[in-house]
């Protein structure tokens, strides 16, 4: 049964630009732009008028864009939940410029070990995760640890949790990493690493979305009966501000916004293609974590359920339920 039948979640990319260039990602291998703030202005008024209550600033890395701080402050001021995930390489150089505008901040580490989380970076990061997390404390913000977890490590969550998260009572994600155009094996956690991963969500300040490990155990997305509600539930928007359906992984039709995202989603045609999300051969097996998430959301089946319990318990943690709403 259907909850809810708009779209809630918007993924607002940036730019596909990253100075980093992770093993799992490769997003920073596209040629990007950069959003405009006159297109951003149009789209946060229709995103309002179509019922989106969460903006994902995203990319890339969100925080080269220099006008972060404006989109941000336009959105609080329209009433929605803003997030933004980053590698924290400029976060100390740009935090006071973003205190107080970001509801939900995530610092990726995916390791305790500095050579180790660098070396899957690409890039010397770990001291700055470390940098931020003193500066977002001083001015008083409350960012998440984002830790994407392969086979390999996790039994590296302790050591994090122990030494990183808990002493400054900050929430750790765990994201399992997933597979897409081929990047990482998905399926190649184990039945013990699972049952570690369920035990670590149960953990005080740990979020883990347990509808992702079912979802998997299950073999993912089925294109006959698809748990996938992408496009309907997350209006994904690029750097050339084109409307990216049926999600940003597959994009297999992009359309250029043009100031009228509005009735551009309503359109006849965005609804039929909506109507396929999940249903493209590509989709068999997807375990999106993005898409996911918002799919359990939308829609009463036992993946909601699964979820639910975390999803209370992150929100409660950080006050985000009270603008749900
Ligand atoms: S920091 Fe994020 S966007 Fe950049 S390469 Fe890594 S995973 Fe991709
Ligand atoms: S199943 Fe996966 S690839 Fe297919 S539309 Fe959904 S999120 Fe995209």
């Amino acid at each position: 049964m259907r909850l809810i039948n708009n779209p809630v979640l918007c993924n607002y990319y940036l730019t596909y630009r990253c100075n980093a260039a992770c093993s799992f990602c490769d997003i920073w291998q596209k040629p990007s732009s950069y959003i405009r703030l006159e297109d951003l202005r149009d789209n946060l008024h229709d995103l309002k008028k179509l019922g989106v209550k969460v903006i994902d600033f995203t990319g890339g890395e969100p925080l080269l864009h220099r006008q972060l701080p404006l989109f941000l402050e336009e959105s609080k001021k329209m009433g929605f939940i803003t997030t933004v995930t980053t590698n924290c390489l400029l976060y100390p150089k740009v935090a006071p410029s973003l205190k107080g505008l970001i509801d939900m901040l995530h610092f990726s580490l995916d390791s305790p070990d500095e050579q180790e989380h660098n070396e899957s970076r690409k890039v010397k990061c770990f001291d700055k995760v470390m940098e931020s997390i003193e500066i977002a404390k001083r001015l008083g913000e409350k960012p998440d640890i984002l830790f994407t977890v392969f086979e390999n490590n996790v039994d590296k969550i302790e050591e994090v949790w122990k030494n990183i998260t808990k002493p400054n009572n900050l929430v750790l994600i765990l994201n399992p990493v997933f597979e897409y155009n081929n990047l990482v094996m998905a399926d190649n956690f184990t039945e013990k690493s699972y049952q570690k991963l369920l035990w670590w969500g149960k953990q005080q300040y740990v979020y883990l979305n347990e509808a992702f490990i079912a979802l998997r155990k299950d073999g993912g997305n089925n294109v006959d009966k698809p748990v996938c509600k992408a496009a309907s539930s997350t209006i994904v928007i690029s750097p050339e501000n084109e409307l990216i359906l049926p999600c940003y992984h597959l994009g297999i039709e992009k359309f250029k916004i043009s100031g009228n995202l509005y009735e551009l989603y309503k359109s006849k045609n965005i609804q039929t293609i909506i109507k396929q999300e999940g249903k493209y051969e590509a989709c068999e097996g997807c375990v999106i974590n993005c898409y996911m998430q918002p799919s359990f959301a939308v829609e009463l089946n036992k993946y909601f359920w699964k979820a639910l319990p975390s999803t209370m318990k992150y929100n409660f943690i950080k006050g985000t339920w009270k603008h749900l709403f």
